[in-house]
């Protein structure tokens, strides 16, 4: 069975086509700048070398096609027609309430997705877009959504309810929904084969921290806290993200700075975080290597960012009574010793015991807990497209 994973965002489109018999990549590739001129698809087959093919695409679905095009062509193709590809995997944002899991896409769905488009006005969209693409090129392949909050529609109502009127969440969904719920189930179900122990048996923390970063705290192979919110805003702090800020401070601004809600979201969703403690770079390893050559304002960035991790740490063990084992995934996750040494170092008191020669690793799974660590610290590579295209499998095996 192939599968091809598909996750678009305003002005890209990423892609990767599967072979499920043994999860083989045959291809991966990216189009870029999508509407805007000086479009290109850079797109590497199997092993081969990447190819850069650059062509105008006006919209999603000349980005499909061109994409469609690639995968079948002579020189760089890795497939002969697109009968081969029995299913396509969508990344989606936003799930709302109505989906706890992923699901075959058919009218009632694309009329949520839309009606969620309020919930996430930058993403959804081109989700949205990236659908109705392939169901107009290719109408008889079964097509499946995978949304980053369904794995967290498990968290139960005290954890979820903000500290609002109650209206607001009835008439208006406000709520804690979380996302990244695509990675943190990936590297749970992988921690709980790595322990040889069942999930259900398992309290876990998953630490995704990247450019947009959030922990969750999975009990029994559900979600039942996690830091990111309403939207990816809330909870640590990211790349160029503000997360948890004093919700009186964007009215403050408002009132003497005379703000526009545009410009506050712009400052808080792109001006902030890292970037905006440090003045450096988004880029963690910007940011590293500022704080290494002695800039103060980086290295507070870090201490500030390490910080927040640690408290969320120590707030979903309370959460779960203990836990059982820490996960660290995403690009800095995986990447940086430093991080995951400055975090563990302040959760002796939980049990966790990090062995700092097994830490010296970047981007290669296993467990770095000393081998008498009563707390479990795993390095686990996230491999969200891999799990889209396994869900994906499941339900265009469901129609069988
Ligand atoms: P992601 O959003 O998961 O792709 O992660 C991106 C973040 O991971 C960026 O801030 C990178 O700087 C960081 N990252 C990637 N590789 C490394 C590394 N070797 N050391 C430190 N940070 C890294």
């Amino acid at each position: 069975m192939k599968i091809l994973v598909i996750n678009c965002g305003s002005s890209s489109l990423k892609y990767q086509l599967f072979d499920m018999e043994d999860e083989n990549v045959l291809a991966a590739g990216i189009a870029e700048r999508i509407g805007i001129e000086r479009s290109l698809l850079k797109h590497t087959p199997g092993r081969g070398e990447r190819v850069t093919l650059e062509k105008d695409m006006a919209n999603h679905k000349e980005a499909i096609a061109m994409v469609l095009e690639a995968l079948t062509s002579e020189e760089h193709g890795v497939i002969n027609s697109f009968d081969e590809i029995d299913a396509i995997g969508h990344r989606v944002v936003h799930g709302g309430e109505e989906f706890s899991g992923s699901v075959l896409i058919d009218q009632p769905v694309m009329d949520a997705l839309k009606r969620f488009i309020a919930l996430a006005p930058l993403h959804n969209p081109p989700n949205i877009m990236g659908i109705e693409a392939c169901q107009d090129i290719l109408p008889s392949v079964t097509q499946a959504g995978v949304f980053d909050t369904a794995f967290h529609q498990t968290m139960p109502a005290r954890a979820y309810t903000y500290g609002l009127p109650y209206d607001l969440y009835k008439k208006h969904s406000i709520r804690r929904y979380g996302f990244h719920g695509t990675s943190h189930k990936f590297v749970a179900k992988r921690a709980s084969q790595m322990l040889g122990k069942p999930l259900e048996e398992l309290k876990l923390v998953t630490c995704h921290l990247g450019n947009g970063a959030s922990i969750a705290a999975v009990d029994a192979g559900c979600s039942v806290d996690t830091s990111m919110g309403f939207t990816p805003l809330e909870g640590l702090i990211m790349g160029t993200r503000s997360g948890d800020i004093d919700p009186a401070i964007p009215v403050f601004l408002m009132d003497k700075l005379n703000m526009s809600s545009s410009e506050i979201n712009d400052l808080l969703n792109k001006q902030s975080g890292v970037a905006g403690i440090s003045g450096v770079s988004s880029d963690f390893r910007d940011v590293e290597d500022a704080a290494a050559r002695g800039d103060k304002r980086a290295q507070l960035a870090l201490d500030a960012f390490y910080y927040r991790v640690i408290k969320y740490i120590g707030a979903y063990s309370a959460a779960m009574n203990g836990i059982d084992a820490l996960i660290f995934t995403a690009g800095l996750g995986e990447n940086s010793p430093e991080m995951r040494e400055a975090v563990c170092d302040s959760l002796t008191y939980l049990g966790v015991q990090l062995d700092k020669d097994k830490n010296k690793v970047r981007g290669k799974e296993g467990d770095l807990a000393m081998a008498d660590s009563p707390v479990r610290v795993l390095l686990v590579p996230t491999n969200e497209e891999l799990m889209i295209a396994r869900e994906t499998k499941e339900i265009a095996l469901g129609l069988s």
